[in-house]
C-alpha cells in the first residue's frame, strides 16, 4: 500500500490544492479519471465563453443595421473556430502538470474507496491521513447513443453539422444555443414550459425571453417523443404540451438538460460518508464527511456548482488542512452569469424567493437609458432590478440584464462585500456617461422605495 499524506480525487479545482500542498512539502497522490482541470476549463466554462465570443461579433455584424450599417456576413468558418477551440483545451492537461512539483504522483483513473481511508486506482492501494473527494459533476446523459451532451462539444465529437436540436432551458442550453445560431448553423432549441432560465428573477428572464427568441428559434412546451437516426441525421418526434405531434430533423441533437452528482463511481456504500437525496455528498461546515479525515468540495458537494465557488472552497479547505484555519467559509452572497446575448448577471434573492421566504424587501426596477454608453447601444431593454431590505437598506438581490452586465455586477458585489448598503451606490461618483452610471438611478430609485416605506 502507498502512503502519502493527502489524497485528492478529481484534479478540477482540487488541483490547486494539490500543487499547494506539493509546494509546503506534503506528499500529495491525485487522481484523475480524464484531464487534470476537470471541467472548467476542458469541458465547462472557458471553452462555452470562448464560443461566446465568436457569437458576440457574428451577431454585432448581423445587427449593424440597428447602428444604419448596412453589412453581412461572408463565411463564417466554424471548423476553424472548433479547431481554435479544441487546441486550447488539449494544452490544458500539460499545463496543471506543470503546476505539480516531484511531491506529487498523479494517478490517471478512477478512484474507489476500499474503506474509509484506503483508496483503489488501477489495482493500486493507497492511503493518507486526509482524503479530499472533488468529483464535481457529469452531464445528465442524453437518452440516444448518437445524441450529445455539452461533454461531446469540447472536443466536438463528429463534424460541424449543418444544424442542431437542442434540448434545456438552463444556462448551459441557452449560451449553446445563442453560438450555434449565431455562427448560422440552422438551431431549434426545445423548452419543455413556457419559461426559460427559469431559476433567474421572474422579471428578468420574462425580458430574456422576450429578446431570446429574435435571436434563436425556440418551441416552447415541447418535448421529443420519439428519436429515430439514420443516414447521419435525427428525425424526431416532437410533441407539445397538448399532445399535438409534429416532425423536425437535424444532423446533430444536443441534451444540456442538467448535471448530476459523479458519486456512483466512487463506492461510498464502503464507508461511513453520507450522501442526501439527490447523490451529492453530506459534509459539516469544515467541508468534512462523516468519515473523519474525509473532506468534500465543489460540484460534488451539490451545493453552488460554479466554478467560482468550487475554487473559493478549494482555497479554503487548503487553509483548514495545511494552516490550520480555523475558521468555517461562509459565502455572503454567489453571484452568477449568463453569458448569452441578452447577457445576465444575478446576486442574492430573486423577488419570487423573498415572497416566498416572507421576506421585507422593497424593490425598483430600472432601465439604462440614463447612461450614455448604454443608449449607444440602441438597445431598449436592458435593466437593472434592486430587492432591498427596507429596515437596513442591505441589498438582498441585484439581477442585471444588458450588454456587459456580468462586467457591471462586480460594483454591486464590492458593495455587498464590503459594507452591504445600496446607499453606498447612490452616493458614489461615476464616470459620466460609462456603462456603469446606469447603476445610479436604479440605486436612487431603490432608496427611495426604501424611504417611501418610511414616511
Ligand atoms: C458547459 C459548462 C459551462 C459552465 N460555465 C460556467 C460558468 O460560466 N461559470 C461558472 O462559474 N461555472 C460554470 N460551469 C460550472 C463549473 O465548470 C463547475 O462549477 C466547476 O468546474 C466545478 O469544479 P470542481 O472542481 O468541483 O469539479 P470538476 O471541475 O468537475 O472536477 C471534477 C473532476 O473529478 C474527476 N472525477 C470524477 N469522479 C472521479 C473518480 N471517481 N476518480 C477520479 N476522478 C474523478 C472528473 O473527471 C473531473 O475532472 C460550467 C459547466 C459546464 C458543464
Amino acid at each position: 500500500m502507498k502512503k502519502f499524506d493527502l489524497i485528492i480525487i478529481g484534479a478540477g479545482r482540487a488541483s490547486n490544492l494539490a500543487a499547494k500542498a506539493g509546494k509546503m512539502g506534503k506528499k500529495v497522490a491525485i487522481i484523475e479519471k480524464s484531464k487534470l482541470g476537470g471541467t472548467c476549463p476542458n469541458r465547462g466554462c472557458v471553452p462555452s465563453k470562448l464560443l461566446i465570443g465568436y457569437a458576440h461579433v457574428a451577431r454585432a455584424i448581423k445587427e449593424s443595421n440597428r447602428h444604419f450599417i448596412d453589412s453581412s456576413i461572408n463565411n463564417i468558418d466554424v471548423e476553424k473556430i472548433f479547431e481554435e477551440t479544441n487546441k486550447y483545451i488539449s494544452k490544458i492537461d500539460p499545463i496543471y502538470k506543470k503546476k505539480f512539483n516531484e511531491n506529487i504522483e498523479v494517478f490517471y483513473g478512477t478512484g474507489k474507496f476500499i474503506s474509509n481511508n484506503i483508496i483503489s486506482v488501477n489495482n493500486e492501494q493507497l492511503t493518507a491521513p486526509k482524503i479530499v473527494i472533488a468529483t464535481g459533476t457529469k452531464a445528465v446523459e442524453a437518452p440516444h447513443p448518437k445524441a450529445w451532451t455539452s461533454d461531446d462539444i469540447f472536443p466536438l465529437k463528429g463534424n460541424i453539422p449543418k444544424s442542431i436540436t437542442i434540448v434545456g432551458s438552463g444556462f448551459i442550453a441557452c449560451e449553446l444555443a445563442n453560438f450555434f445560431a449565431a455562427v448560422g448553423i440552422e438551431t431549434k432549441l426545445l423548452v419543455r414550459s413556457q419559461r426559460i432560465l427559469g431559476n433567474e428573477d421572474s422579471d428578468i428572464s420574462a425580458i430574456f425571453k422576450e429578446e431570446f427568441v429574435k435571436n434563436v428559434d425556440i418551441l416552447f412546451d415541447t418535448s421529443i417523443d420519439t428519436i429515430n437516426y439514420e443516414n447521419e441525421n435525427f428525425d424526431l418526434t416532437l410533441i407539445n404540451k397538448d399532445t399535438t405531434k409534429t416532425k423536425h430533423s437535424s444532423e446533430a441533437l444536443l441534451y444540456a438538460t442538467g448535471r448530476e452528482s459523479n458519486t456512483s463511481s466512487l463506492d461510498l456504500q464502503n464507508t461511513d460518508i453520507e450522501v442526501n437525496d439527490r447523490g451529492y455528498i453530506n459534509r459539516d461546515e469544515f467541508f468534512e464527511t462523516k468519515a473523519k479525515g474525509v473532506y468534500v468540495v465543489g460540484d460534488a458537494s451539490g451545493e453552488n456548482m460554479l466554478q467560482h465557488a468550487a475554487a473559493q472552497e478549494v482555497n479554503h479547505l487548503g487553509k483548514i488542512l495545511l494552516e490550520d484555519e480555523k475558521e468555517a467559509l461562509k459565502f455572503k452572497y454567489m453571484p452568477h452569469g449568463v453569458f448569452t446575448e441578452p447577457e445576465i448577471a444575478s446576486v442574492g434573492i430573486t423577488e419570487q424567493k423573498a415572497k416566498e421566504q416572507g421576506i421585507d424587501y422593497v424593490t425598483s426596477i430600472t432601465p439604462w437609458i440614463a447612461s450614455a454608453k448604454a443608449m449607444s447601444t440602441r438597445l431598449r431593454y436592458p435593466r437593472t432590478k434592486f430587492i432591498v431590505n427596507p429596515n437596513t437598506y442591505e441589498i438582498l438581490g441585484c439581477h442585471l440584464i444588458g450588454p456587459e452586465s456580468t462586467t457591471m455586477m462586480h460594483q454591486v458585489l464590492t458593495v455587498m462585500h464590503l459594507d452591504n448598503d445600496i446607499r453606498h451606490l447612490k452616493e458614489m461618483l461615476y464616470i459620466h456617461p460609462a456603462l456603469s452610471e446606469a447603476l445610479l438611478p436604479a440605486a436612487v430609485e431603490a432608496v427611495r422605495e426604501v424611504e417611501n416605506l418610511r414616511i
